[in-house]
């Protein structure tokens, strides 16, 4: 039996940053991960750190609190590791048809949004790096830049931190259940032992449904599975390092059509090809749709069909990769909601002390640092920095209150 202020729930980039932030704020944090740190999205994702969005105020003030925590954490070394932030160019290629197609809807206003970010549409040979191995009928492209960081090395380094800070981090150990008494959280159940606990951040990614069902609750987050491959070392073939090109056009909300017959479309393929820096290698993604959680532990399996379709849409781009190895692929479950797509962070109403930090589908490294931030000041009671009211659980039910929550409790 273990005693604690805090228990969180998922060694994810969300529960790193959230212990992170309360063990440096004084509190007791436990960290419960069924698997190992960045078992799952956090540490399957390509580690691109926007700083801005230009569609939404909440999103953007997230974003540049974060990048000001990963400078920070770059510059004073912080995290006990190199976390290798750096600005990566970005070559998002187009062909005439696409072109010709940004004159209406959709793709129109996605233009417009990126003029006014001062990116323009340039024909082939005015690109600042010249890519002779990209596809001939590709004729426009918009340059660009991202940054990014070592995935890893941010979540290890964060574990390592709070750890220091006096949290304890108990890997291959899953929640079982968790106990509310009074309308208040009291005890985390694991297959290892119990935990005594005044608050649980519930910061399970793709698995948050099922910890939402031990308290109660319904939380309306899907599994969308996200794959790249990698492969065998090799000389660059590109200077740009990360080339995109979205074959589907699609809206970037609905990012897949489930019953399509054409599979690129289905499974959701979007071509990404990157230049990893240290390993001589290229990662090639990526796919999006919603599938099954994996029926034992968090090991995503990756599809045949996803890999053959990510790798054709490579080659298409790029026709020399025909040439090269693939030598290993892998995925990770974005937790997306599926309401409205957006975070849900908060306390929920009716259940003391039980807090979300989930949903968060395409840019968890992105919001992860600030966000734990935020359920942090939770905790301690304060005003939080930036207000979330709009990414509340209450959104969906509104007053709710949870009488019942004895019928509903239901145990993995
Ligand atoms: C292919 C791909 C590319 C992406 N690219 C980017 C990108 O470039 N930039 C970006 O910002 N984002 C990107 N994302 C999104 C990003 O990875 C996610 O938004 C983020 O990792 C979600 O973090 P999380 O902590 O919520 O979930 P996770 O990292 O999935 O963590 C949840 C953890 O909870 C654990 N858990 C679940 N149930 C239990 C239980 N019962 N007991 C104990 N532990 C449990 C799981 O094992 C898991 O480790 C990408 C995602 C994918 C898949």
């Amino acid at each position: 039996m273990e005693e604690t202020d805090v228990t969180v729930i998922g060694g994810g980039i969300l529960g790193l940053s959230t212990a992170y932030h309360l063990a440096k704020s004084g509190y007791k944090v436990i960290l419960v991960e069924m698997a190992k740190i960045a078992a799952c999205a956090s540490g399957s994702n390509a580690g691109a750190i926007r700083k801005v969005d230009l569609t939404n105020e909440i999103d953007s003030r997230i974003y540049a609190g974060s990048y000001k925590m990963y400078q920070d954490w770059h510059e004073s070394g912080e995290l006990g590791c190199e976390i290798d932030l750096s600005e990566a160019s970005i070559l998002r290629c187009f062909t005439d048809e696409h072109v010709e197609r940004m004159k209406y809807g959709l793709w129109k206003r996605r233009l417009e949004l990126w003029d006014r970010a001062g990116l323009h549409l340039v024909k082939r040979d005015e690109w600042t790096m010249m890519e002779p191995n990209v596809a001939r009928d590709i004729t426009w492209g918009i340059e660009t830049t991202t940054s990014m960081i070592n995935i890893f090395r941010v979540c290890r380094g964060l574990a390592w931190t709070a750890e220091k800070n006096g949290a304890k981090i108990f890997t291959n150990t899953k929640v079982k259940d968790v106990e509310v008494k009074s309308g208040k959280v009291s005890m985390v159940v694991t297959d290892r032992g119990d935990i005594k606990t005044d608050f649980v951040v519930n910061a399970a990614g793709a698995w948050a449904p099922i910890i939402g069902r031990m308290v109660g609750i319904v939380i309306p987050i899907l599994p969308a599975i996200g794959t790249a491959l990698v492969t065998e070392p090799t000389p660059s073939i590109t200077r740009h390092r990360r080339i995109i090109y979205d074959p589907l056009w699609h809206d970037p909300h609905q990012p897949f059509v489930a019953n399509s017959t054409d599979p690129c479309q289905r499974l959701g393929v979007t071509t990404e090809i990157d230049r990893h820096l240290t390993e001589d290698n290229y990662i090639l993604a990526r796919s999006e749709h919603i599938v099954s959680l994996p029926s034992k532990g968090a090991k995503t399996q990756t599809e045949p069909e996803t890999i053959k379709c990510i790798a054709e849409g490579a080659i298409r781009v790029i026709p020399k990769l025909e040439n090269v190895h693939i030598i290993r692929a892998y995925a990770g479950m974005r937790p997306v909601c599926e309401v409205d797509g957006k975070p849900i962070i908060g306390e929920v109403n009716g259940i003391e002390g039980f807090v979300l930090a989930t949903g968060i589908w395409h840019t968890g490294m992105s919001y992860g640092p600030m966000c734990g931030k935020l359920v942090s000041e939770i905790i301690e009671g304060k005003v939080t920095s930036i207000p979330i009211e709009e990414l509340h659980y209450s959104r969906f039910v509104k007053n709710h209150h949870f009488p019942y929550i004895h019928l509903f409790r239901w145990v993995n």
